[in-house]
C-alpha cells in the first residue's frame, strides 16, 4: 500500500494494452487492472482492419497484445477496479475488488459493453434466445431461423457470422439505409440466407421456456409476429462510466468522457483512452483505442516528468 506507481492503467483492452506498452516504453512503474481480459475483442470472430493482418481473430490480436505488454514484464491484475479518490499531494488511491493502490496519473481504459433495448422478455430470455455475443452464442443456433437487431457494423457482421451456423437470418433495422461499411452490405446482399427488414422496430421478446418469436411494429408479410429461435441484439455500446463519474470527470450527453487532444480529462492526473471517450471523432475501433491509449501514455509521463 506505500508504494506509489507512477501510472494505473483501468482496462485490458486495445486501449488499456496499447497504453501500458508506451509506458514501458517511457519507463513508468505501472499496472494495468482489467476486469475481463481482451475486453470486446473477445468478441470479434474475424478483423479485417488491423493494419499488417489481413484477417485475425480478436483472440488472437489481443493475444498478441498481451505478449507484447508481458515482454516488458508488466503485471496485469484481473480485479475491478470499484473506486478512485484523490489524497493529498495530487496522488490517486485507486480500490479493487481486493486491494488498494496508489499512483501519480490514472488512464481510464474501461471501454464499453452491448447496449440493451430494454424491451419486454430481453432480460427474461437472456441465455434463452437472447444474445448480445455471436462469436460466443453462434453455434448454439445450427439450422435455426435467428433475427439480429440493429443497422451499424455490428449487427451486418454479425448476421453474416450467424450464416455459418443458422438456416435463416432476418436482419431487423430501424432506418431505410443500414449505417454498416458498403463492404459489409455488399457481403450481405450477396447472402441468400439473409433478409433484411427496413424501417421496423422490435416491440417485444415472447416465448414461453425460451423464444419463439418477435413482436415487430409494423406488420412485415402481413405479420407482425416474427417466428425465431434466437435473437442477437447489436444496437452499439454504452460506456462503463460509474467509476468516473464518482470522482467527477466529466461526461457528455451520450455518457462518454469528454477529453481533449492529449487525453487529459478535467481532473488534472486523469487520462482517458479507447471506446469510453468522446475522442477519435467518436470513431470506436481497435485502431483508434490504441492510438488514444498511446496518447495518454505519452501525456501522462509529460505531466510526471514536469512534477
Ligand atoms: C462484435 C464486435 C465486433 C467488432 N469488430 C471490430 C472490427 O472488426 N474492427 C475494429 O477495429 N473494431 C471492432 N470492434 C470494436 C472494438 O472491439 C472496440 O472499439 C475496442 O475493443 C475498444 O477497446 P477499449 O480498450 O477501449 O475497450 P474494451 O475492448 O471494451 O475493453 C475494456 C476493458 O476494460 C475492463 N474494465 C471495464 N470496467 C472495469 C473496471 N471497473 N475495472 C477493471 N477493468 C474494467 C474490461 O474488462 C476490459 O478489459 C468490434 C466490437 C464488437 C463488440
Amino acid at each position: 500500500m506505500d508504494h506509489i506507481y507512477d501510472l494505473i492503467i483501468i482496462g485490458a483492452g486495445p486501449a488499456g494494452l496499447s497504453a501500458s506498452i508506451y509506458a514501458s516504453r517511457y519507463k513508468l512503474n505501472h499496472l494495468i487492472f482489467g476486469a475481463e481480459f481482451g475486453g470486446q475483442m473477445n468478441e470479434i470472430k474475424t478483423i479485417e482492419n488491423w493494419p499488417g493482418e489481413t484477417k485475425i481473430s480478436g483472440r488472437d490480436l489481443i493475444q498478441k497484445f498481451f505478449e507484447h505488454v508481458e515482454n516488458y514484464g508488466v503485471k496485469i491484475a484481473r480485479e475491478s477496479v470499484v473506486g478512485i479518490s484523490k489524497l493529498e499531494n495530487e496522488i490517486f488511491e485507486i480500490k479493487t475488488s481486493r486491494n488498494n493502490y496508489r499512483a501519480k496519473a490514472i488512464i481510464l481504459a474501461m471501454g464499453a459493453k452491448a447496449r440493451k433495448m430494454n424491451i419486454p422478455g430481453e432480460k427474461e430470455f437472456i441465455g434463452k434466445g437472447v444474445s448480445y455475443c455471436a462469436t460466443c452464442d453462434a453455434m448454439f443456433f445450427r439450422e435455426k431461423t435467428v433475427c439480429v437487431i440493429g443497422g451499424g457494423n455490428s449487427a451486418a457482421v454479425v448476421a453474416l457470422e450467424l450464416t455459418d451456423f443458422a438456416k435463416k437470418v432476418y436482419l431487423v433495422s430501424k432506418e431505410e439505409k443500414m449505417s454498416a461499411e458498403p463492404i459489409w452490405l455488399e457481403r450481405i446482399s450477396g447472402n441468400s440466407k439473409i433478409e433484411l427488414i427496413r424501417k421496423t422496430g422490435v416491440l417485444e421478446i415472447k416465448g414461453e421456456s425460451k423464444v419463439e418469436r418477435v413482436i415487430l411494429d409494423k406488420a412485415y408479410n402481413d405479420e407482425n409476429n416474427l417466428k425465431v429461435d434466437g435473437i442477437f441484439i447489436e444496437i452499439g455500446t454504452e460506456p462503463g462510466i460509474e467509476i468516473a463519474q464518482k470522482i467527477g470527470v466529466e461526461i457528455d450527453t451520450q455518457d462518454y468522457i469528454k477529453v481533449n487532444s492529449d487525453m487529459s480529462t478535467n481532473i488534472s492526473g486523469i487520462f482517458a483512452a479507447g471506446d469510453i471517450t468522446t475522442g477519435s471523432n467518436k470513431f470506436r475501433q481497435v485502431l483508434t483505442a490504441a492510438a488514444e491509449g498511446s496518447i495518454a501514455s505519452s501525456s501522462a509521463y509529460k505531466m510526471i516528468s514536469l512534477k
